[in-house]
């Protein structure tokens, strides 16, 4: 089977935007609304020769747990099934304490992580990319998952990664 890569993060950073940016077409469920993500999660694609099958997440009823608890059951479960895990952070934004729940997932499993700086828009958003070198999880990509920009660059740090 080809290798798992998750694409992990807390609502609403772009998760489902940046997977059907790799995909070329519109299957993942993009919304407004934090946290939807709906029917199939699991996409088989290829980037330089390289197969692998590309996990979406979120969306998953927090059933009564709080938020960051929902959060972090997720990020396990999608981590836990993963080769390589896609970490995608809101760069405007910067790094917020949903986010924290999520590194802390990352560092306990020591799978490979591609730190994606989204909503990277233009040049002028690079600072805001940089600011994430703070989550000590390596290189920060700066992408924008709406307008495509920087996402070669990360699906070849992706594919070195598995
Ligand atoms: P998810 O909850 O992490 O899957 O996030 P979504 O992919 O559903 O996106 C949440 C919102 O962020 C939507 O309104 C997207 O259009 C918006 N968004 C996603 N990526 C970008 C980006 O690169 N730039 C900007 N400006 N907005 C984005
Ligand atoms: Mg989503």
């Amino acid at each position: 089977p080809a290798p798992v890569v998750a694409v992990v993060g807390r609502p609403n950073v772009g998760k489902s935007t940046l997977v059907n940016r790799i995909l070329g077409r519109r299957e993942a469920v993009v919304e407004d609304v934090p946290g939807v993500t709906r029917d199939r999660v699991a996409y088989d694609t290829v980037w330089a020769g390289h197969p692998f099958t590309l996990l979406d997440t979120g969306g998953w009823d927090p059933d009564g747990q709080g938020m960051q608890a929902s959060i972090t059951t997720q990020a396990e479960l999608a981590v836990a099934a993963s080769d390589v895990v896609v970490f995608v952070v809101d760069a405007v934004v910067g790094a917020t304490d949903d986010d924290d729940a999520v590194v802390r997932v990352l560092r306990r499993s020591g799978k490979p992580v591609v730190l994606v700086a989204n909503k990277v828009d233009g040049s002028s958003r690079e600072a805001d990319a940089a600011a994430l070198w703070n989550l000590a999880l390596g290189e920060p990509h700066p992408v924008s998952a709406l307008h495509g920009r920087g996402s070669g660059d990360m699906l070849d740090a992706v594919v070195e990664a598995l």
